[in-house]
């Protein structure tokens, strides 16, 4: 294979390998994209889950008292009796109630982890706990009962939001805002840093860069390899139909005149005398047998009674059409089949061989350069509707007695056997 074919088919195998390993490419980074808010996901609610149980443990206490310091004041939305109390030692102790709690805990989050969780709500007591336009939407959703937490992309963040629900235990705080068990209270909002969730799939995406790189070298040495090994293929089927081509040339073909040989003729022979039998179309035969040739392989030798054969051959094949064919009978007879023949057409095509090969001018005697020897033949011809032949070898015997009779009247003639059977 020439060198721009192979660079051609390189490079449809590099577009194809490309095109594949690309859009594989394309499908995981899109996956990897959407798994980044599956993560944020699973984060918000594994940081609400814990949240949501602390405010359970919470509640279920009726709220904890904790001293009172800096960073615990009583809290001034917290509406209950005995909220500040002294220990029998006299501290001072102030309720904590479930949101306070919530409160410090997400602010010591906000402290040490940079996550940012609060508590929201469509009517808070807090006014610090007002929902912005994006939890607005959310609670919405969840008071209108898809439950399910929400997470979206905002900025440098990622948000998280999942609804609070209204348990017995808060309504000691809530049940004056109407709230009953089971309502939305509110939800816990997250916001976490972008970079956590992005470094992450950053990581996942060099890794998958890594392996569509490999991928591609892999496809395409792939591609590279399939491709020679059909051409080996290609190759090896060429190679057997030439051996094949061989073998049927030295089976059927006569070495010497390139004419079929007997077994080929005969069985070349019978199927066309069956398609013209069977098309009722007339189909002739000719029996051509070379004149004294064994007085010509005596006076000149086996070889050039050899090279008299070949030409004789060639003179007949050269006034033959496409559709005919011609085979060596025996030593030195040739068949000749005519398919669509009549006698009269026979006749003619016969008598021009008998002409042609007349005219042959052979140089039989390389002691005499400017003498010529003739070589004549002999045709018999029978035709298939005219013999009643049953099959195509009664019609080779009838050709053959025409022949006979050729010789008898002369030779260097042609007889059909018409003629000769009168
Ligand atoms: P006729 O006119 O009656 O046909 O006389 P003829 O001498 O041609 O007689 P016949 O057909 O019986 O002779 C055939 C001769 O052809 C005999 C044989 O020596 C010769 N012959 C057969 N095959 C070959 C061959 O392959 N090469 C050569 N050189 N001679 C062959
Ligand atoms: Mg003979
Ligand atoms: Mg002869």
């Amino acid at each position: 294979m020439n060198f721009s074919r192979w660079i051609f088919v390189l490079a449809i195998i590099w577009v194809l390998s490309g095109g594949i390993v690309l859009s594989s490419w394309y499908i995981n980074y899109q996956a990897m994209q959407s798994s980044a808010l599956e993560m944020v996901n699973i984060k918000g609610h594994s940081l609400f889950q814990l949240v949501q149980a602390s405010r359970l443990w919470n509640s279920r206490h009726g709220g904890v008292y904790a001293p009172v310091t800096e960073q615990t004041p009583p809290n001034p939305y917290l509406n209950v009796p005995d909220r500040d109390i002294v220990d029998s030692s006299g501290r001072k102790l102030t309720m904590v109630n479930p949101a306070y709690m919530t409160r410090q805990i997400t602010d010591l989050l906000r402290e040490t982890e940079g996550i940012d969780a609060h508590l929201t709500s469509l009517k808070p007591l807090n006014p610090i706990n007002k929902a912005d336009l994006w939890e607005q939407t959310g609670l919405k959703r969840f008071e209108e009962g898809q439950l399910d937490g929400i997470v979206a992309k905002e900025g440098d963040s990622y948000r998280y939001l999942a609804p609070l629900l209204v348990k017995a235990s808060c309504l000691k705080c809530h049940a004056s805002q109407g709230y009953a068990i089971g309502d939305v209270r509110g939800g816990l909002s997250i916001r976490f840093p972008v970079e956590d969730v992005e470094q992450l799939v950053a990581k996942l995406v060099n890794l998958t860069k890594r392996d569509h790189l490999l991928a591609f070298f892999t496809l395409s040495i792939l591609g590279v390899v399939m491709f020679m090994a059909y051409n080996a293929f290609q190759q090896f089927i060429r190679k057997i139909q030439a051996r094949r081509a061989e073998l049927e040339q030295e089976v059927l073909i006569d070495g010497l005149t390139q004419a079929f040989n007997h077994t080929a003729i005969l069985y070349e022979a019978e199927r066309e005398f069956k398609r013209c039998l069977r098309l009722n179309t007339p189909l002739t035969v000719l029996m051509l047998d070379i004149d004294y040739f064994k007085r010509i392989n005596d006076t000149y030798g086996h070889q050039k009674g050899d090279e008299v054969l070949r030409q004789i051959a060639l003179t007949i094949k050269s006034l033959l059409r496409d559709i005919d064919l011609i085979g060596r009978y025996g030593g030195e007879e040739f068949l000749v089949v005519l398919p669509d023949s009549t006698l009269g057409d026979a006749y003619s095509v016969a008598e021009r061989i008998r002409e042609a090969v007349a005219a042959i001018p052979f140089q039989l005697d390389p002691r005499e350069i400017e003498s010529r020897q003739q070589v004549t033949i002999s045709i018999g011809l029978a035709e298939r509707i005219n013999s009643s032949s049953p099959d195509v070898r009664s019609l080779i015997k009838d050709a053959d007695q025409a022949l006979y009779q050729a010789k008898k009247q002369g030779r260097n003639r042609v007889e059909n056997y018409l003629v000769a059977s009168w």
